[in-house]
Parts: structure tokens; sequence; C-alpha cells
């Protein structure tokens, strides 16, 4: 295991976000759970340093919960192939998919037990009594009967999940359930991914946030994101590199200096062009040509504003490790090419590079702003994280009516959703109203902006664990502080994981 050590950053610079009343109830909710942690340490456990979601969602959390004075720690598992093979199943498994289709049987648990077990035995001695330890996604729930048995209280968070249950999903909970059986409190994203076994009282919902500090969605002025797209040949207009920066993690400043690859025909948009964006990987779940074929029906339609298209992606040659990622863009790049001409110069394809991870964050954060529209017609989604990237930018989005994204968009308050993901007649028909009419994207945009400052910032996410975390350690006190805090102890019934009855009162003293 490998410690990552988190800076301390000040919450109180969210006060300029939610206000000062939030922010007093959000002191006050630090102080109780300090008082209750009294000295413990809460530790967080997954299995990479970066990249992917988890490791993202620590790096700008963990920050301020050490400034409001909890001692939050990060440990990173260490793991081999076999391992990962495994665990990528088990991931694959509960999304429902067979992934290689390797069985999950002895042989995957005996990989995943001596790693566990390894990793369990570098880490235990610095877990004490009382320490909240919170283990993140399959490839850490074998760690927890070990840290139950060191008097740790345990809650183990998945951030993965499906809607509905089918044969791979039960058989990766098959899986994971044995290592599972005495952890206390779970946390899922959506109410639909909780598992029946640990269904019952025992888990919380908690959602992805998105850093508002971060490059990607730190505000700007429209006069540096307008030099941001003018810079990386996005937009046409005169270059203003003065005005094309962003501040970097670390506060230093940052110059946006790349170029995009972009495949185009006829002229760059100005800064009046009406923009529809869709930002996602090139892979076909976020159906990036069923969002070039909405749009061609909404020219269809007559569009007179002579909107454009942006899919924007990452650059797909530079994922070395994503292959899928290459191919869908190719199959995208080819479906462009075979459309009419008049129709094509409409639409155009942006890669932006990875080597600069926060530049490309501060180049995502102007197209977002920039665009009229923002799209997001998955075919499937956990959470759509750019749905929240652009609703926090004020911008209305689009998007298919599918897993995370119904618990994100309220449909015509804060956002619109088609009918089903495949429907490209209420895309085309939805895209040429918001177009044509700026003033109710605006309303839908700054509903959008309210929500996302509601509920789906840092503030609220750590809240959230501290309301959970300090409602655990008040009911283990109250179970009298056992090494091992089981659901039993919640007043759990241990086999259904139901509230247990109370034993009937006696009807006279014995
Ligand atoms: N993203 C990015 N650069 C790109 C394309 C996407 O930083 O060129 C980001 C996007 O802003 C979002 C994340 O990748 O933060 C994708 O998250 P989402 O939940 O939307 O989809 P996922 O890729 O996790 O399925």
């Amino acid at each position: 295991m490998n410690e990552i050590r988190m800076p301390e950053r000040d919450i109180a610079r969210f006060e300029s976000i939610v206000g000062s009343e939030a922010m007093d109830r959000i002191g006050g909710l630090a102080s109780s759970v300090l008082t209750r942690l009294d000295g413990r340490s809460v530790w967080n456990v997954n299995s990479t340093a970066a990249g992917g979601g988890v490791a993202e969602m620590l790096q700008s959390l963990l920050p301020y919960a050490r400034g409001a004075g909890i001692d939050a720690r990060w440990m990173v598992m260490r793991a081999n192939d076999d391992f990962f093979a495994v665990t990528k199943r088990l991931h694959h498994a509960l999304h429902g998919s067979a992934g290689d289709g390797s069985p999950l049987g002895d042989k995957a648990h005996e990989i995943y037990d001596t790693v566990t077990r390894e990793n369990a035995a570098a880490y235990a001695s610095q877990v004490r009594e009382g320490d909240v330890v919170i283990l993140h996604d399959p490839q850490t729930a074998g760690l927890a009967p070990y840290l139950i048995d060191k008097g740790a209280l345990v809650i183990w968070r998945c951030h993965i999940g499906k809607d509905t249950v089918d044969d791979e999903v039960t058989r990766g909970w098959r899986f994971l359930s044995h290592y599972l059986e005495d952890v206390p409190a779970f946390v899922f994203t959506r109410e639909s991914y909780v598992p029946d076994y640990c269904d019952h009282g025992k888990s919380s919902i908690i959602t992805p946030s998105i850093d508002a500090f971060s490059p990607k969605n730190q505000s700007m002025s429209d006069e540096q994101f307008r030099a941001i797209l003018v810079n990386t040949g996005i937009l046409r207009g005169v270059k203003n590199e003065a005005a094309a920066t962003f501040v970097r993690e670390d506060g230093s400043q940052g110059s946006v200096a790349m170029r995009a690859r972009i495949v185009r025909e006829g002229r760059v948009p100005s800064a009046e062009t009406p923009l529809v964006v869709q930002v996602s990987r090139w892979d076909p779940l976020k159906d990036p040509i069923g969002v070039m074929r909405g749009f061609v029906r909404m020219l269809d339609l007559g569009d007179e504003s002579g909107s454009v298209l942006m899919l924007v992606g990452p650059d797909a040659s530079a994922v070395a490790d994503d292959p899928e990622g290459a191919r869908v863009y190719r199959e995208v790049v080819e479906t462009r090419a075979a459309l009419p001409p008049h129709v094509r110069c409409r639409i155009q394809l942006v890669s932006l590079p990875m080597t600069d991870v926060q530049e490309n964050g501060a180049v995502v954060n102007a197209i977002q702003r920039q665009a009229s529209v923002v799209v997001q017609k998955s075919l499937m989604e956990g959470f759509g994280l750019t749905v929240t990237e652009a609703m926090w930018k004020g911008r209305p989005v689009v998007a298919s009516p599918v897993g995370g994204i119904l618990d994100q968009i309220d449909h015509g308050r804060n956002g619109l959703l088609l009918q089903d993901a495949h429907d490209l007649d209420g895309l085309a028909e939805k895209l040429a109203s918001l177009v044509a009419n700026p003033r109710l994207g605006s309303w839908l945009g700054e509903n959008a902006r309210r929500r996302v400052g509601n509920e789906f910032l840092g503030i609220q996410h750590l809240a959230k664990y501290g309301g959970l975390i300090g409602q655990l350690i008040e009911e283990r006190e109250r179970a009298g502080n056992p090494r091992r805090f089981t659901a039993a102890d919640r007043g759990l019934d241990a086999t259904t994981g139901h509230p247990s009855l109370a034993p009937p009162a006696a009807p006279f003293a014995v």
C-alpha cells in the first residue's frame, strides 16, 4: 500500500458559491464530526493514484476535509496484472457484461485473496480501533474483513452499477458478497444500483460531484474563454494570448497554447456562431454518430441560424490504451465524410491533446461555456459528469433519459430529456427550439446552475460523507463500541439486513 499525501485547503472558498448560511451549517456539521471522531482518522482506499473518476474525486475532496481539521488520508493498493484482470472482470459484471468471459470462480478468488491479504498485512497495523475506512470499488472489498477485525468502522463505496439485475450482475455480487458480510454501511451512486442483499437500510446514496475550482469548471470571463478557443483554433478571431489563461490546481497561472486537431470544411466558426456541442470519449455508448444524425435532422427542419455541431473528445491517437476510442473516432470521421457537402460543412470533429490534463480541462471548460446547447446522447450512463459540468456553466443540456442523467436533469426545468436514447426526432426538435430561442436556453441554464450549486459540488459531497460518518459513529457508540461493528449492531438483522424487531415488552416484571 502506498500513501498519497494530501495538502490542506480551506473550505471557506465555497462561501462565494453557496453563501454564508450554508457554510455555517456545514461548519457545524464538520465540528460535530470532528468531535465524534475524537482524533481518529478517516482513510480512503482505492487501487489507483491517477486516472479514473475515483482518484480525481479523492484529489479534489480530501484537501478540504483536511483543511476542516479531519485527518483524512488516502492509501492506494499494490496489485499485479492478474488481480486487475479479475477486478476488471468484476467491473464488467457489475455493469451487466461478461467482459473477457472468465468464470469468477475459485481461481479468481485465490488471485483476489492473495493480493488483498498482502495489502491488508501491510496496512492494517496503521489503522487504529475506531478509525473510519472508506473502501472504494470492487478492488478493495477483500480488505473489509481484516479492517473490521482491527475494530475499524468500514464503509464500502461502489461507484459502478446497473439499473437492472441480470446473470452477470448476480455473478459479480456473489463474488463480492463473501467479503462484505460484516460491512455496516455501503454507499452507492443511484438507488437502483443497490443490490438486494445490501439494501434494507445499510446503504446510502451519494452522487458524484464536480470540482468547481478545477481548470475544467472554474469561472472564466467571456474574454478568457474566447481567447482560449481562438488560441486552440476552434474559433476564429484575433489572438489574445495574454487572456488565454486559467488557474492550475496548485494556484499558479496556466496558459492555453495547445492546438486542437479539427476535422472541418468551410469557415472557422466565430464567437457568434451558435454551437451545439457534445464532449465525450469516443465511445459507442456516447453515441456520437446518433448526435450527428439528430443534428442533420435539425438542419432538415430548416435551420437558419448557421449553427455548427462540434463533437469534442480526447485525441484518439494519443490514448494508446484505448483502441476502441480510435476505432469509434474513425467511424465518426467516415460517417461524417459520407454526408452531403452542405451538411458536412456544419459538422466539426474536435480532438483535444491530453498531454497536459489541466490545459485540456481548461479547453473543455471554454467549449462548454461557448456552447449554445450541450448534448449528452448517451445510450447508457452512470452519472454523466459532462452533464453536470455543462449545467454548472449555465448551459441548457439536451440528454438521453438514461441512468444517472435521470437524477441530474428535471425535464423542462433545468434541461431537456429525450423520449428515449434513440429519439432522433426529439433531439432535432429540441436542438432547433434551443438554437432559435436563446432565452429558453438561458432560463434552463440558470436553473441548471442552481441545481448543481445546491447538490453536486464538492461541498455537498463532503457534507453527505460527514452526515454518514457522524451517524455511524453514533450508532457504534450506542452499540457499546464493539470491536466488530456489524449490521446487527446497527439494529439490522444480520441475515436479512432488515431492521430488527424490538423484543416484545415483558407483560410484567419478572
Ligand atoms: N473529458 C475531458 N476531455 C475530453 C473529453 C472528455 O476532460 O476531451 C472529460 C469530461 O469533461 C468528463 C469526463 O471526461 O469530465 C467524462 O466523464 P463522463 O462521466 O461524462 O463519462 P465517462 O467517460 O466517465 O463515461
